[in-house]
């Protein structure tokens, strides 16, 4: 089902490299990351190859939202989080290293010490009205 040859990810749908799966449907495939932010940290990948949201076939978004419901739940029963941060990269400056689209789901604990974004300030309410307005335009 997945078609890019020299991917990681594809060769895990494939059964080619191992993987530690979590969870499969018709279109999603999830595996625990290697390096997980807190144990339990899973990986929703769709198993048709693209290697981002851009590129992404909308007709897999309610699999994909089920996965991420039925993990995150999971993780909850298992691992005693909290809550869960999805995330999403996409490109290298979005800090993206494997290039088949995936989603991370990330157990969270009260006080666990992670700040996943420093947050910034507009300059005024002015300059954030017209970001917004430059976006709908982009938008309509
Ligand atoms: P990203 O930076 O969003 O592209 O994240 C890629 C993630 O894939 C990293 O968190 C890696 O730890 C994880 N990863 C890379 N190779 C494997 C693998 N073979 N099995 C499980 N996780 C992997
Ligand atoms: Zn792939």
């Amino acid at each position: 089902m997945s078609e890019s040859t020299d991917c990681i990810f594809c060769m895990i749908v494939e059964g080619k490299l191992p993987s530690s799966k979590v969870y499969e449907s018709e279109h999603v495939y999830a595996f625990l990351d290697l390096n997980p932010v807190h144990e339990g940290h899973t990986l929703i990948i769709p198993k048709k190859h693209c290697e981002n949201i851009f590129e992404a076939d909308p007709a897999i978004g309610a699999d994909i939202i089920r996965a991420m419901q039925r993990v995150g739940e999971a993780l909850k029963k298992v691992t005693g989080c909290a809550g869960v941060n999805v995330l999403q990269n996409n490109g290298r400056a979005a800090g993206q290293m494997v290039f088949h689209l995936h989603w991370h789901v990330i157990p969270r604990f009260a006080n666990d010490g992670l700040a996943l974004w420093p947050q910034k300030k507009y300059a005024s309410m002015d300059a954030m009205n017209e970001m917004a307005e430059a976006l709908r335009k982009e938008l309509a």
